[in-house]
């Protein structure tokens, strides 16, 4: 075998961390979701991404807090929401692997990048540090201390930012079951951590979806009282994610009043040197941004199987439980029957594979209509599986306004 041909055969064929990429199969902005329907009448899961909300949602978001955004890239890695992302003046990632890490200097190369994963493996430690230029780490233990301090040859220019537990909340998802030092061992780490740091900071997460402003004031109480009995100063004080969106059913207070919650709780801690805020928000900058247009296989009574579901992009409507807009696409001609409530059922063979909404449909609605789901930017394609075959999802960009308004992000 010629020498050439031996290294092709072992190379791989694609490198085998990158992360699969929806197809983008229509960039033609102008066009709005029932037209791309009518055009293109997809038989596949369609992404509608909205490119220019993405960018006016980042914006604002960007411009209302006090302190450096870093979108949670787990939320949705698409590469061209992370380029709108971009547009909208993101400057700063939150990267939880190396597969995170390499797309994002991809796509926005001058980001800053933060590796918010209590949990690292040590090579990607190595990788992260030597090779992407990130600096900033998040830790919950002395292990993970000692585990980056020494896969970074015991670096001077770190960011060690120390993860909080905090009590179960009142967020839809709750974080609190994974991650983060009880207060004890958080004290213990500051400790720790100060004299190697060149940048200190504690961090938290207080559940993804969060309903309630005050549940920022609260973990910043704690986080208070932690940094006080360290007597360590506080460079960087990170209040994560958990900005919510509308779902049906379910408006949140205006962003705003996270805002003035998270500026009052800081006030309140009483520190002699303000820190630099920095926040990590997923859903919040993106949920709006993409609504997925799904085919109706057959309906039975007011069940109906669609060609995506909780093994696709709808993972959030299966056992969590969520609700989201809905509406009847249907190119040829229009429907005027009134909304009726339906359970959809995904394209595997899975029993669990069901969706109980309700999701309210045009009652006319039969085998050959298009639905749009909407609200499916976030922790939609990104958990998205190939089981059973069911992986040939398409994305198009779309000029529509959201399906639901969130209070405060200033569109619709
Ligand atoms: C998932 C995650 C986020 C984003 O949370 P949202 O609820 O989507 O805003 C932020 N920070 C960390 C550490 C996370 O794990």
């Amino acid at each position: 075998m010629r020498k050439s041909q031996s290294a092709a055969l072992r190379a791989p064929r694609r490198d085998s961390r990158a992360p699969r990429h929806l197809r983008l199969v229509s960039r033609a902005p102008a066009l709005d979701v029932d037209q791309t329907v009518a055009l293109r009448r997809p038989t596949a899961p369609l992404h509608c991404l909205r490119p220019q909300l993405i960018r006016d949602t980042a914006s604002r978001f960007v411009a209302g807090f006090a302190g450096d955004v870093h979108y949670a890239v787990k939320c949705n890695p698409e590469p061209a929401v992370l380029r709108a992302l971009a547009d909208g003046g993101v400057t700063h990632f939150d990267v939880a692997s190396l597969a995170e890490i390499a797309l994002v200097r991809r796509i926005a190369p001058a980001a800053r990048l933060a590796f918010m994963h209590p949990v690292k493996p040590r090579e990607a430690i190595v990788e992260a540090y030597g090779r992407f230029g990130v600096r900033d780490f998040s830790l919950d233990s002395q292990a993970e201390l000692a585990k980056i301090l020494e896969e970074t040859g015991q670096a001077r220019d770190l960011g060690l930012h120390i993860r909080i537990a905090l009590p179960k909340g009142t967020a839809l998802y709750d974080l609190s079951g994974k991650f983060g030092a009880d207060a004890e061992a958080a004290v213990a780490l500051l400790q720790a951590a100060r004299p190697v740091a060149q940048r200190l900071g504690v961090c938290f997460h207080v559940g993804s979806q969060c309903m309630e402003p005050a549940a920022y004031g609260a973990a910043l109480a704690r986080a208070a009282a932690i940094v006080r009995a360290a007597g360590v100063t506080l460079d960087v004080l990170d209040v994560g994610g958990g900005f919510p969106v509308s779902y049906p059913d379910l408006t949140p207070p205006p962003l705003s009043d996270y805002f003035a919650a998270i500026e009052a709780g800081v006030a309140a801690m009483d520190l002699a040197v303000r820190p630099r805020l920095w926040c990590e928000p997923g859903r919040a900058l993106v949920a709006a941004g993409t609504s997925v247009v799904v085919k109706v296989l057959a309906r039975r009574g007011n069940e109906l199987f669609i060609n995506d579901g909780v093994y696709g992009s709808l993972s959030d409507a299966g056992a969590p439980g969520f609700r989201f807009p809905a509406r009847l696409v249907r190119p040829d001609a229009a429907s005027s029957a009134e909304a009726q409530p339906f359970v959809l059922f995904g394209p595997t063979c899975d029993s669990a594979d069901r969706m109980a909404g309700p999701f309210l449909v045009a009652g006319d609605v039969g085998e050959g209509d298009w639905i749009e789901i909407g609200q499916l930017g976030a922790y939609g394609v990104a958990l998205a599986t190939a089981f059973n075959g069911f992986d040939g999802r398409e994305q198009a960009e779309v000029s529509d306004a959201p399906l639901l308004a969130t209070p405060g992000h200033g569109i619709l």
